[in-house]
């Protein structure tokens, strides 16, 4: 800061008391090439490795010829397809710039100051921020220890404050899921003027056994049909591989779904964004063996790990966790200098996620010899 920013910066405009101290959303690393010129490879943002589909980026391309009109402000062609697509209501979807703007837009529907938004911790960055921009108040339950949500001590932790529960399925950074019996029975629990926020931005990445129903994964879209406190946020940033368009969506019961639509930024989401996800949802097949090969992909490399001697939670999204600890940023540094960028919580753990095989083996070779010095 220059001395005429901090002499502007003590005397200028009145800004809430709500911003400081507010965390910083960290973007995952860019990838950079190694000192020898060798390939760099991102795995630390979550992103679909594969480019669009050709259809994809024609439809974009086509929308790109009337960037001087405002888009259609309520996504309709998109709320149509994606009714149709779920067989939900078009009355009862509200989309939004990525699904972080529906969470947004969530926190600003339910909770202000004085109000509780409970969630796991540590899971997805951006729920401390947007809670707190709005002036509400962060409660966080620690995760169990094998990574998963402890839903009873979310539930103790509801009090005549609270007004928004979010769980995030599968948890990002850990990758570990709620299963069905329990998860109903934490939504019978809830109190009915309690909205819970089912996010499920890696839903396409899980894969369920052979257990019985109550050990399944359930799909939300399924779970908020008769339960008018249950919102479902999707996102076309991950399966669907349109992460730099910004577009996604939550399914909910009209009253939310139509407060939803009242506080969303103005021709927030692009046509390019309206129309390349309705190019997806199209071409949802193609999309989803897509899909299927990160998931082979995450098989692959899970074995590898647990082979080198790691242990780790069951991994449900397009990214393993290692709870490194203090290692943690040492564990960084030296994917780094493989050319891999990952994802590091200091003190906490790393997240890498499923890209590339070529990334993938050098993040597991990188593992391999980080493992021989522990
Ligand atoms: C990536 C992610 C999202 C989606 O973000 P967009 O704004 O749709 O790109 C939402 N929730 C979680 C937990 C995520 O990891």
């Amino acid at each position: 800061m220059s001395d005429k920013d901090q002499q502007y910066g003590q005397q200028g405009p009145k800004l809430r008391d709500t911003l400081s101290g507010v965390p910083a959303y960290v973007p995952g690393k860019p990838a950079r090439g190694t000192a020898d010129g060798r390939a760099a490879f991102k795995l630390s943002s979550n992103e679909n490795p594969y480019p669009p589909l050709p259809g994809v980026v024609e439809a974009a391309v086509a929308a790109a010829g009337s960037l001087n009109r405002y888009p259609d402000m309520g996504s309709s062609g998109l709320i149509a397809e994606l009714a149709q697509r779920f067989g939900v209501p078009e009355e009862h979807i509200a989309t939004g710039t990525g699904s972080v703007g529906v969470a947004q837009s969530l926190i600003q529907i339910t909770a202000g100051p004085g109000d509780e938004v409970v969630y796991a911790w540590r899971s997805f960055e951006a729920y401390p921020i947007i809670v707190q921009i709005n002036g509400a108040t962060s409660v966080q339950v620690p995760l169990r220890a094998d990574e998963t949500h402890d839903l009873d001590a979310m539930l103790a932790a509801v009090t005549e404050r609270t007004r928004l529960i979010i769980v995030c399925n599968p948890n990002n950074p850990t990758g570990a899921v709620v299963r069905r019996g329990e998860l109903e029975r934490f939504l019978d629990a809830v109190p009915a003027d309690v909205l819970v926020v089912l996010d499920e931005a890696y839903g396409e990445f899980v894969r369920n056994g052979v257990g019985d129903a109550a050990d399944e994964v359930p799909d939300g879209i399924e779970l908020y049909r008769d339960r008018p406190n249950v919102c479902v946020l999707r996102t076309f940033s991950k399966a669907y591989g349109l992460a730099g368009l910004r577009v996604g969506f939550a399914v909910a019961h009209e009253p939310v779904a139509r407060a939803l639509r009242q506080t969303a930024v103005p021709f927030g989401v692009s046509q390019l964004a309206q129309d390349a996800a309705v190019a997806s949802l199209r071409a949802e097949p193609e999309l989803l063996e897509r899909v299927q090969a990160l998931v082979e992909e995450r098989g692959r490399v899970v074995t590898a790990l647990t082979e080198q001697g790691w242990t780790l939670p069951e991994a449900q999204a397009n990214f393993v966790w290692l709870r490194l600890g203090e290692r943690t940023m040492d564990f960084a540094a030296a994917c780094a200098e493989a050319g891999v960028a990952v994802r590091p919580f200091a003190g906490e753990g790393v997240r890498i996620t499923i890209g590339e095989s070529e990334g993938n083996d050098l993040f597991l070779q990188t593992a391999e010899r980080f493992r021989k010095e522990l």
